[in-house]
């Protein structure tokens, strides 16, 4: 297709605004996918993505699009819109030429449309506002056009009015995306450069590399070379999605397609990279994206020890589609052998740990999650700590930083004073306040990062009845009056409850945790004192009292199914017993204590 007749667009929004949905209709208007084949989230591919219905890859889509002027070929690329993935969302920005920014009509703006849209704008995207959902009852396009409108400057008429779920308004949708969004540019003599907006491992496949060509053009079988590592591959197939893969001759300026080299890895094909022509390479490299940074860390352990080796393989595994995820071998007194992951955030550690359990069936328990804290000592040496039992004791701690974020809360007026009390309670900081319309309003506040991975999310969303949405950009780091709790039993500290607190908050953590366990570790043959401990210093205290172990005592009487059921349970306890200094603790209670259960 020649340039002109090219259109690069993606959809941008906050999560549930009906971004995949609107996709859906897309594929079904245009006709390359047939309604017999249609299936809601089409494009959504891993089951994790059809369960949670939430989009975790970006997806690329051509689709052809006839007008008065021609038969124009759109690349739709579908975007997460998580926080987490907000990386991914840029990824796809810089491959684009405009975006469509679409707003749930019942809901307003939400904290990722902001956030999607000052990234689009970084990105000099031409933005298409729309409305979505208008079928639906609640929906007040009027009230929220003028939002939108104010937003980004233009009339509340400009503002499209479309239903992803029946179809009204997205015919007219894409005519607007042929009319206003610009043509690619490009030099189509130059020597070729194609950005990498996405890389995935197919187990069939080996890796599969997404592009967009800049300059040039690339041909199947010829031999291209990655500009960052100068590795030289042949390519084997090249070719668009429609969505199913499909060959093509070749990829020429402005379009959007995959390439296959039989590599394995996903690293080899670095998100970012330039890939360009062996035979006549260019000489400068497009401007590449930061690599994300883990912010997130936590310890993964297989509940059964001799799950580990399939834990190491699963890991390895899943780094070949997953370039973001950080790991390395741990060991804990609680835990046993197990795997310190760093991740981009909260749902990131979710979705591994739960494609690690599906996908390759382990059972795991992760530790509370904790971020990355600097560290200076009196003697002037410094640490990187990721994981709280490697906190310095015994030394004098000069300073501690932790990183830090900018947060905005975007929530109804009503929930103000709320969010207010939460975030301050969290360490926050006010930086500014702002009316998105009448009702709506944008809160910002400098917070530690480490407030947030700790349920501040959950804790926002059950005090604004669901109502406030949340997003943040890391903001760098800053000293704080962090002290690091250790949790003792009979005098030995267990590696695994160890956390890193703000000194204000050292106590009620102590109370919580010895409480937590006095009531999940079984009576032992002699007095187990539980001990909360900053340093050497005894900041809480419990004790279980020595007691025969006898678990039939709670039975009350008859019931001799639930006796044998009790036995059972406590011989298969035994085999996951650990032994903490010389106090028996069942591996489960552990477990009970880490999940808060
Ligand atoms: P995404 O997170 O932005 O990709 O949102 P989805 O496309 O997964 O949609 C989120 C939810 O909104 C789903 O339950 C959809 O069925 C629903 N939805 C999406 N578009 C519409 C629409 O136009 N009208 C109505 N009534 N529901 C919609
Ligand atoms: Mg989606």
């Amino acid at each position: 297709t020649p340039p002109e007749l090219i259109r690069n667009f993606c959809i941008i929004a906050h999560i549930d605004h009906g971004k995949s949905t609107l996709a859906d209709r897309m594929l079904q208007i245009t006709g390359v996918v047939s309604d017999r084949d249609m299936r809601a989230q089409y494009l959504d591919r891993m089951d994790i993505e059809r369960e949670r219905g939430i989009t975790i890859k970006s997806q690329a889509v051509r689709m052809p699009w006839a007008t008065a002027e021609g038969t124009f070929t759109l690349n739709m690329i579908d975007t997460p819109g998580h926080v987490d993935f907000t990386y991914e969302v840029s990824r796809s920005l810089a491959a684009c030429e405009g975006a469509i920014l679409l707003v749930d009509a019942a809901q307003g703006i939400e904290a990722q449309t902001l956030a999607n849209l000052y990234l689009a704008l970084e990105n000099d995207l031409q933005i298409i506002p729309v409305l979505n959902k208008i079928d639906l009852p609640a929906a007040d396009p009027e009230k929220y056009a003028k939002e939108l409108a104010g937003l980004i400057g233009g009339k509340p008429e400009d503002v499209l009015r479309v239903s992803g779920k029946t179809g009204m308004g997205v015919e007219e949708l894409l005519d607007h995306v042929v009319a206003q969004i610009p043509a690619p540019k490009g030099d189509p003599d130059a020597p070729t450069r194609a950005m990498i907006f996405d890389s995935v491992y197919d187990s069939y496949r080996g890796v599969i590399t997404y592009v967009r060509m800049i300059d040039g053009s690339l041909n199947p079988r010829e031999r291209i070379q990655m500009m960052s590592t100068r590795a030289v591959h042949e390519l084997l197939e090249i070719g668009v999605s429609s969505p199913e893969p499909t060959p093509t001759k070749g990829l020429g300026v402005g379009e959007v397609g995959y390439l296959i080299t039989g590599v394995k890895d996903v690293r080899q094909s670095k998100v970012g990279d330039t890939v360009t022509s062996a035979a006549k390479p260019s000489k400068a490299a497009l401007p590449g994206y930061t690599d994300p940074k883990p912010m997130v860390f936590s310890g993964l352990y297989p509940i059964d020890g001799s799950d580990y080796p399939v834990l190491r393989e699963a890991l390895d595994k899943l780094k070949l589609s997953d370039a973001s995820l950080n790991y390395e071998p741990e060991t804990s007194v609680a835990l046993g052998f197990g795997f310190r992951c760093g991740f981009l955030g909260l749902l990131h550690l979710e979705i591994v740990t739960e494609r690690l359990e599906r996908e390759f069936g382990l059972d795991l328990i992760s530790t509370a999650p904790s971020v990355t804290y600097e560290v200076l000592t009196d003697d002037k040496k410094s640490f990187t700590v990721t994981n709280p039992s490697e906190f310095p004791s015994g030394t004098k701690i000069a300073s501690v930083t932790e990183p830090m974020v900018k947060a905005a809360i975007l929530a109804p007026k009503d929930y103000v004073g709320t969010i207010m009390e939460l975030c301050q309670s969290r360490r926050g900081t006010l930086l500014g306040m702002e009316y998105l319309g009448e009702d709506r309003v944008e809160i910002r506040y400098s917070m530690p990062l480490g407030e947030i991975v700790f349920d501040f999310f959950d804790h926002l969303k059950s005090k604004t009845a669901g109502y406030a949405s949340l997003d943040y950009e890391p903001s760098g780091d800053q000293e704080a009056d962090l002290v690091k709790v250790d949790i003792l039993l009979q005098g030995e500290p267990v590696d695994a409850f160890s956390a890193i607190v703000h000194r204000d908050k050292a106590y009620a953590y102590g109370v919580l945790m010895t409480e937590r366990l006095k009531k999940l570790i079984p009576r032992q043959q002699f007095e187990v004192p539980i001990q909360a401990a900053i340093g050497a210093r005894i900041i809480a205290r419990e004790s279980i009292r020595a007691m025969r172990k006898d678990v039939l005592a709670k039975c009350y009487g008859g019931d001799i199914s639930r006796k044998r059921k009790l036995l059972e349970k406590q011989k298969e306890g035994k085999k996951r017993m650990k032994m903490v200094g010389r106090v028996e603790v069942p591996q489960e209670a552990f477990i009970a204590a880490l999940s808060g259960d």
